[in-house]
């Protein structure tokens, strides 16, 4: 069996990637050096209780997503999050922002990576240490000291500063990936024992080490345990980068504390370090496509940091890729697995 594609990464854009190429009867592998698919859209279970530790919700606008996400509605996969909105001046001041509307995953935010990964072949705890092209096609050199099988064609779908490590010399783009910087954000995970006094669901704030706290609890399909996300200002997360997770817990729940009391206090606080968060000046490209070299690039920061940007950039990654592909190996491009 030969294989065309192999993709790395898979959080929303290398899994659109692939999608598409497999539909498009590529056979495709995206290997993950985490334990499950997800990348910055994953969720974190403690127990019955799950945490949103990264994206917290997202909006649909292109054409394109909206039927994705129409899809996944029908499915119950996602549902609208009404949520009483607050804004939160330096004196710890709460500006009411009325009942706001977002689109989440149910029963968590890690449910579109799972369903993206559906049918594909995903290869997790796997991180790719190095990419080459030879003769023989694109091999890449596994964390463990396992070599792949030669591939036509590969798709890096991290990060900037992770991308930027993997592409050789020879890919023009290279430098353009590498000038992209990314920036930290820490989530602090908190349980309660009761709600917390207040009708917001959501905080963001102005100014301090917090940027927004949430009400995890308060979006559909969640467990009724009293819990909330908390994530810090990247200004502040990268002063304080080496700090400890019960530091960095500590000063974020102090914070929700100076505008919500917080009853007993919090029974378990976590945290987690997003070092690449998002990127400080997101590049515009879409996707990076190389077709002599069968290279490309596809993630958020191609278009701007959310999630709907992820999903483009897979599709667009997967569109030019395609056109090359296709020219290639006209015997199986272009039919449909579905
Ligand atoms: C704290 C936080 C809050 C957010 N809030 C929102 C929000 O409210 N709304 C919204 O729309 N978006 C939000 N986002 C952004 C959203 O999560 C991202 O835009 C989206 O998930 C990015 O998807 P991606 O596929 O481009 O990258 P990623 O999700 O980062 O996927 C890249 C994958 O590549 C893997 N990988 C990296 N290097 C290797 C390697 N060498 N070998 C193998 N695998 C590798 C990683 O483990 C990861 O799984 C938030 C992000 C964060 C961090």
């Amino acid at each position: 069996m030969s294989w065309d594609v192999a993709v790395i990464g898979a959080g929303i854009a290398g899994l659109t990637a692939a999608r598409r190429l497999t539909d498009r009867g590529l056979r495709c592998v995206v290997y993950e050096k985490a334990r499950g698919p997800g990348g910055r859209c994953s969720t974190r279970r403690q127990g019955d209780t799950s945490f949103d530790h990264g994206a917290i919700s997202f909006t649909s606008r292109s054409p394109r997503f909206q039927v994705q996400v129409e899809g996944w509605m029908a499915r119950g996969l996602v549902a609208e999050w009404a949520h009483r909105s607050a804004r939160a001046d330096g004196r710890g001041r709460l500006e009411d922002r009325g009942v706001q509307r977002a689109l989440v995953g149910t029963p968590r935010m890690s449910v579109l990576t799972r369903d993206l990964a559906r049918d594909l072949e995903v290869v997790t705890e796997r991180r790719v240490t190095r990419a080459q092209k030879t003769r023989r096609g694109w091999e890449l050199d596994l964390e463990d000291g396992v070599q792949t099988i030669p591939f036509r064609a590969l798709v890096v779908a991290t990060p900037a500063p992770q991308a930027a490590a993997l592409l050789p010399a020879a890919a023009a783009f290279r430098e353009a990936v590498a000038s992209v910087r990314c920036e930290p954000v820490h989530a602090t995970m908190a349980s309660f024992d009761a709600p917390l006094d207040t009708a917001y669901d959501r905080i963001d704030f102005e100014t301090g080490p917090l940027e927004c706290a949430v009400r995890n609890a308060s979006k559909p399909g969640r467990s009724d345990r009293e819990t909330w996300v908390l994530h810090s200002s990247s200004a502040w997360s990268q002063e304080h980068l080496d700090a400890s997770q019960c530091e960095i817990a500590c000063v974020l729940a102090a914070e929700l504390g100076r505008v919500v009391p917080l009853g007993q206090g919090a029974t378990q606080l976590r945290t987690h370090r997003w070092l690449l968060a998002r990127a400080q000046a997101p590049s515009r490209a879409g996707a990076f496509w190389d077709p002599k070299l069968a290279l490309g690039v596809c993630g958020d920061w191609l278009r701007g940091d959310e999630i709907e940007d992820a999903f483009e950039s897979g599709h667009e990654l997967a569109e030019r890729a395609e056109q090359t592909l296709a020219r290639g190996a006209p015997s199986w491009a272009m039919q449909s697995t579905r």
